[in-house]
């Protein structure tokens, strides 16, 4: 256990067990450099608790260097519930689930991902306040998509495009979820053209009425000859084989951990493809949550959303001048902000 925290650099691993309702939990704080953890808490099918540990702390550490990236003062941390077989009283478990939060006294600050939904967070507000997403506070996915949309303007402004309107510019979405239907909605109001695929018929369909976009098979979008691959579904979908399948000059998306393994951001780099780094470029709802959990007003959480083109147009030419993947840079450019903290000896929360 202990040899899993230190190679991700993970200063806590919390496990709860409770009785009543059943619930298994574990949250990963990966540090508080910057401020209290803040990272979504999903629940999902495990195939065993080795394998929830792991992915507690993947993700704790990916949330750490989202905030870094994104200049707020958190630092990452992440929970994950392993889901029951049959969940006797969803409200309960999730109350449960606000008692674990609150015992780590503001560390950890929770909020919806994988699984989870705004009237879980009510639940869990119920015994916490450390905890955010909930049926007040609003949907993060819509400011995810504006960082994304973001993201793509400063990409195509590296590739010489204008971007007051992106008449002419074609993007194939991968998955048409919360994030990649409100991708779709500000690309379309903005001229692009749209190719769009999902496994879920309906969300496809919904897509093709509205956006005027044409459907690609689920299995094929990332080949499709077009200016932007923007991946909004899965994750590790960027293996050795399907960037050498890519037929586009950037990759732009929301999905977390877009590369199926570190090392894969070389083999972007060597096709010459703009890659714009996931934790950077999916700050949005990140951003949303953070600045609205302390009171910020929607025109503040906008501009700052801006900063996320700013920061990838910064970190895109730094990649290509020092000819280094932007993926490397983006940690470099994490581990900069959160360890230089540390040298600062700003106090730990
Ligand atoms: P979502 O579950 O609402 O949407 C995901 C969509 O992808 C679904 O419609 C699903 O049917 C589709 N999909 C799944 N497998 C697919 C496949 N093989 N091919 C095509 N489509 C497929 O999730 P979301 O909230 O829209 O998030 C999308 C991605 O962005 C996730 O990776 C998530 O972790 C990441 N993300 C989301 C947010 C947010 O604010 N929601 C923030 C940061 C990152």
């Amino acid at each position: 256990m202990f040899k899993r925290m230190t190679t991700a650099k993970v200063n806590d691993l919390h496990f709860k067990y409770d009785e009543k309702t059943g619930l298994k939990a574990i949250i990963a704080i990966h540090n508080t450099l910057l401020g209290p953890a803040l990272g979504g808490c999903r629940i999902i099918e495990y195939q065993n608790t080795d394998q929830a540990i792991d992915d507690a702390i993947r993700l704790a550490k990916g949330m750490s260097y989202k905030a870094a990236l994104a200049n707020l003062p958190l630092g990452g941390g992440k929970a994950v519930i392993l889901k029951p077989i049959k969940i006797k009283d969803r409200a309960l478990l999730f109350e449960a689930f606000g008692r674990f939060v609150n015992e780590l006294g503001g560390r950890y600050i929770t909020a919806m991902d994988a699984g989870t939904t705004t009237e879980d967070m009510d639940a869990i507000a119920s015994q916490t306040q450390y905890v955010t997403c909930t049926s007040t506070g609003g949907n993060p996915a819509p400011y995810t998509a504006l960082g994304v949309f973001n993201g793509i303007k400063a990409c195509l402004k590296l590739k010489g495009h204008q971007t007051t309107n992106l008449k002419g510019v074609h993007v194939a979405i991968q998955g048409l979820g919360n994030v990649g239907y409100e991708l779709a909605r500000l690309l379309y109001e903005n001229d692009a053209r749209l190719t769009v695929a999902d496994i879920d018929k309906t969300k496809l369909a919904r897509c093709i009425n509205e956006f005027n976009a044409t459907a690609a098979p689920a299995d094929a979008i990332h080949k499709v000859n077009c200016d932007i691959f923007s991946p909004c579904g899965l994750g590790s979908i960027l293996s050795k084989s399907a960037i050498n399948e890519l037929n586009c000059q950037i990759v732009a998306g929301s999905a977390n951990n877009q590369l199926a393994l570190p090392h894969c951001g070389e083999f972007i780099h060597q096709r010459n493809i703009l890659y714009a780094p996931d934790y950077l470029i999916n700050a949005g709802g990140l951003m949303f949550v953070a600045l609205q959990h302390k009171g910020a007003k929607l025109d503040a959480i906008k501009k700052k959303i801006e900063e996320i083109g700013t920061t990838l147009h910064t970190l895109l030419k730094r990649s290509l001048s020092q000819n280094i993947p932007s993926s490397e840079i983006a940690d470099h450019m994490a581990e900069e902000v959160l360890y230089s903290s540390q040298q600062s000896n700003r106090p730990a929360v």
